[in-house]
């Protein structure tokens, strides 16, 4: 990878479309954002470098939500969480293959990636989810 792609969320989502996790880490005090920011947010430098994260998390907390938008309520009952990956970074996103009754608080998830990806819908961003 030669290209330096800027540092936004923008980038996250094209690395998304390449199965992988990108953070944005700091040259100066090590930390990692993701989302990814063009400052880092514990020291403010603009010394970053992408680094792509391992797809393993802790589940921090979740909400399982009865009533969706139209397009996503065929899945309904469904789970949505923070995961936190790696050094503090904290992603967002659907919990699925687990029935939402079975979620705990801090069992490990492992982030998916949406096989239909659907090139028609662009712009709309390629999806990733967790699942145990
Ligand atoms: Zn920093």
């Amino acid at each position: 990878m030669d290209e330096i792609r800027p540092f936004t969320i923008e980038s996250f989502y094209s690395f998304v479309t390449e199965k992988k996790l990108m953070g944005a880490k700091c040259n100066n005090c090590g930390r990692t954002s993701l989302p990814p920011r063009p400052m880092c947010t514990a020291c403010r430098s603009t010394d970053l470098a992408w680094q792509e994260l391992p797809k393993q998390g802790t589940l921090l907390t979740y909400t399982v939500i009865h009533v969706a938008p139209d397009r996503f309520s065929d899945s309904t009952p469904y789970a949505v969480g923070i995961v936190e990956m790696k050094e503090n970074a904290r992603l967002p996103g659907a919990i699925r293959s687990i029935d939402p009754k079975d979620l705990k608080i801090g069992m490990q998830l492992t982030v998916a990636f949406d096989q239909e990806m659907v090139v028609e819908k662009w712009p709309q961003w390629p999806r990733y989810y967790f699942k145990p």
